[in-house]
This record gives structure tokens, C-alpha cells and sequence, in this order.
């Protein structure tokens, strides 16, 4: 029985209210507010459309999530008892100091980033953690899939197979096809300079830095395909290495395929990608920015999409019984399956369960307590349940070595 607020109208946020319609015994009044609100007029048209059935009441604003009074303002109206951030990482810390003013609880899908600077870490949210303490309000970091489900099947190894984690591979893949010559599964902008930038690993207490897409190996995927893969730095790896001080090694891991690889080259090559203003006909413009707004819009991919996504976590070390072990947490999603339920492609259905359950969890009592917090600090058990629930399911291999050193 809770009002929400969702802040954004992409993608991501397109699911995230479609499963809120559905779980319409928890969130019975949501809000989507955002930038430019037909986006989230649109969402909510679909949900009347598709879903006559849902008790949940949904209505919609505008906000400029960059602005903290409008954002005080749209909370103090609506009075929800929590945001469910899924507007872009640049608005995590303005929509954060709202939620304290206001005394609402709070979650977003990706750490803080400057808009300027192409650099991304905890630190700046971790750093929010004694004012959400003192208020007794929660916030929880990074509940999508990747960051979010990943560190939920790592808190999963933990508590269930191994008695130390010794070297920990994210594995993510994405064999669909959206049938457009260069697209980006989610907000173009921020895909982008995740991947030309260096990569990051883990090992042995020091971050060991790569050259982009430096490092490759080629990787099964249970039930999709076997494809080549690419080390990147991922915001998880920068937590879990935190709370799992076992960990030797931590490597994330994703799927690229040629044509992709060949437009991102020549698009950073004639200086397409870069996030330093241009002088254009009296404007500065970010080219990325620019491009962004040429390449296709991520919900735009839905409609004939097919393949697969798995996204998964292999651990090693010594499992519960003392002796090695190695083990394979995974989920094997369908394009089309998520176009059929929600009208979204895979990427930003995986990422938006886990954001719908990690708010449920919030709401239920579940997961409630006061402070910052990423996924892996907390009970991976009723998260897993709500998984298998929602859309999600998870499966599991033991003894097989799917990532290898
Ligand atoms: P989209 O670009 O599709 O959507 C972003 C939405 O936020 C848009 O509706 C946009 O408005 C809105 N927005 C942007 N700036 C503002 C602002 N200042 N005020 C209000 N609204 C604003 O992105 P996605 O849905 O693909 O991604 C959403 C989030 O999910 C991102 O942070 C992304 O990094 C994260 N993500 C996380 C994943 C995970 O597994 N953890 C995986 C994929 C994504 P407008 O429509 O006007 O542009």
C-alpha cells in the first residue's frame, strides 16, 4: 500500500512502472515525473491499454531532476514514501539531497557521474551515508541488474556455496538483434563512455588498468551462444571487492559483436564520442550529446527485437564443504518475451525488475533500514524469490568453469 515516485521515462522507467501496474498490491499510486512528460504519458496510456486489470492509479509531471526545489516541491505534492530513480546517473546526487530534505526513502540503477568529467565511483553516494542514517531513511544504490541483480548473485555464492570467494567473474551477453546498423541498449550517452573508456580489473589488492577492449576471451553462455568478450570497468566491481574482502581477482566481463566494435571506432576515431563542448553555430555542444541525439532511442529497439540476454556471476574458491569449488549464478532473458509482456526489449527489462523488487523489498519491510546501501550487504533470499516471480528467473551450474583465468 505505497505511493512512489519514478523520476525519468525511458526505458528502463517504461518497465519499472509496467511491473509496478502489475505488483499493484505495493505500489498502489505511482508518479512518473520527468523531463519531457509525453514520454511518461505514453507509458501510462500503454499500462491503460495493456493492463485494464491494475488497481495501481498512475498520474504524471514534469521535473527537472538537476533542480532541487522543483524536486522538494514534486515530492512534498505527491508525498510518496519513496523515489525510484531512473532518470541518468548525473541526477543520483540532486535527487538524493531531495529524498533528505523531504524524508523519503530512495534507489536508483547506476552510481553518480559527473556530466563533465567521464568518471563514475561510489564514493559521492557513499558519502551520503550519515545523513540518511541520522534521518532514518534508506538508500539503496544500483538495484538494476548490472550493477544490482550481480551483487545479489554474489551475496547468493556467499551465503549459500562458499566459504571464501576467491576470484569473482561478472559475465554479461547480449546475443539479441535490433536489426539497426549501431544502437545502444540503453541511454546512448552513458553506454558510450562506459566502453571507450580504459578498462578495470581487480587483482590481488590493486586496480589493474586496461586499454579499452583490451582484453578478450571467448565465453559460453548457458542456453544463448558462446561469444567473445571483453573486460570492461564496471561500477560493481568497486563495491563487491569492498564487502567481499576475500576476493583475489574481479573481472567484468561483456559481449560485443564486430559491427558494433567498427562504429564505435570510427564514431570516437573522428571524435564523435567526446563529452568536451564544441562551438557550433553560436552553441556549445557535447558531440556525444549530439550523437545521442541521432542514434536510435534505446525503447525505440523494442518492437522486432529477438535473441537473448544472460547475465550472470561465476565464483571460485573454497566452498562450503573446505574443498574448490566453482559456481554459476545466471538468468537467460528473451527479447521478444519482454516486448510481449512490457513493451521493452531485454536490457531494460532486466534492469527494471530488480529496480520494481529492490523497491518492494524497501516497502515490505524487507530490506528496510536506515543508511546507504548496495545490494550484496543485503539478504539475497527474498530478492531470488522475487526474481523467479517477476520475470526474472534464476538458474544455476556448479562445476563447470565457464570464465577462464
Ligand atoms: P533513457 O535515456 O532511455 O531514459 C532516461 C530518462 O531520464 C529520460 O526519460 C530522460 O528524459 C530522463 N531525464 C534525463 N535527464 C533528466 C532531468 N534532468 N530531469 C528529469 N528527467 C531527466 O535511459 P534508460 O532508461 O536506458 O536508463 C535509465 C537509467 O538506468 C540510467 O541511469 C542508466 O545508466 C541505468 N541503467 C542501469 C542498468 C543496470 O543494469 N543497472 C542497465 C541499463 C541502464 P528525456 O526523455 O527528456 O530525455
Amino acid at each position: 500500500m505505497s505511493k512512489v515516485i519514478i523520476i525519468g521515462a525511458g526505458g528502463v522507467a517504461n518497465v519499472v512502472a509496467k511491473k509496478c501496474a502489475q505488483n499493484d498490491s505495493v505500489f498502489t499510486e505511482v508518479l512518473i515525473a520527468t523531463r519531457t512528460v509525453a514520454k511518461a504519458d505514453k507509458i501510462v496510456a500503454e499500462i491503460k491499454e495493456h493492463m485494464p486489470d491494475s488497481r495501481a492509479v498512475f498520474t504524471t509531471a514534469t521535473v527537472d531532476a538537476d533542480n532541487v526545489p522543483e524536486l522538494v516541491k514534486l515530492i512534498n505534492d505527491f508525498g510518496p514514501k519513496m523515489v525510484i530513480n531512473v532518470a541518468l546517473p548525473y541526477q543520483d546526487l540532486t535527487i538524493m539531497d531531495a529524498c533528505l530534505e523531504t524524508g523519503v526513502h530512495y534507489l536508483d540503477t547506476a552510481n553518480y557521474e559527473p556530466k563533465d568529467v567521464a568518471k563514475f565511483e561510489y564514493s559521492w553516494q557513499w558519502a551520503y551515508q550519515d545523513r540518511f542514517k541520522e534521518k532514518g531513511l534508506m538508500a539503496l544504490l544500483g538495484c538494476g541488474f548490472d550493477p544490482g541483480a550481480t551483487q545479489a548473485f554474489t551475496a547468493h555464492h556467499a551465503k549459500h556455496h562458499f566459504q571464501e570467494i576467491h576470484y569473482l567473474d561478472i559475465v554479461d551477453c547480449n546475443n539479441g538483434n535490433h536489426g539497426k546498423a549501431f544502437a545502444t541498449n540503453f541511454n546512448p550517452e552513458i553506454n558510450i563512455r562506459e566502453i571507450t573508456a580504459n578498462g578495470r580489473y581487480y587483482e590481488n589488492g590493486e586496480w589493474v588498468e586496461t586499454q579499452p577492449l583490451e582484453i578478450s576471451q571467448d565465453i559460453y553462455y548457458p542456453k544463448v551462444a558462446t561469444r567473445k568478450s571483453f573486460v570492461l570497468y564496471h561500477e560493481e566491481l568497486e563495491s563487491l571487492v569492498k564487502h567481499f574482502p576475500t576476493i583475489k581477482r574481479a573481472r567484468f566481463w561483456m559481449t560485443f559483436g564486430e559491427a558494433y566494435i567498427k562504429h564505435l571506432n570510427v564514431l570516437e576515431g573522428i571524435g564523435m564520442t567526446s563529452i568536451e563542448p564544441i562551438d557550433f553555430r553560436g552553441m556549445k555542444v557535447a558531440p556525444i550529446e549530439f550523437l545521442k541525439a541521432v542514434l536510435p532511442a534505446p525503447e525505440s529497439l523494442a518492437a522486432g527485437y529477438s535473441g537473448q540476454t544472460c547475465i550472470g556471476v561465476q565464483a571460485k574458491g573454497i566452498g562450503k564443504d573446505g574443498q574448490p569449488k566453482v559456481h554459476f549464478v545466471y538468468n537467460v532473458k528473451d527479447h521478444a518475451d519482454c516486448y510481449r509482456e512490457v513493451q521493452a526489449q531485454g536490457v531494460s527489462y532486466t534492469t527494471g525488475v530488480p529496480a520494481m523488487i529492490g523497491a518492494m523489498l524497501m516497502l515490505n519491510g524487507n530490506w528496510m533500514q536506515p543508511g546507504v546501501w548496495n545490494v550484496e550487504q543485503l539478504d539475497p533470499d527474498p530478492f531470488f524469490d522475487a526474481m523467479n516471480k517477476w520475470g526474472l528467473p534464476i538458474n544455476e551450474l556448479t562445476d563447470i568453469e565457464l570464465v577462464k583465468d
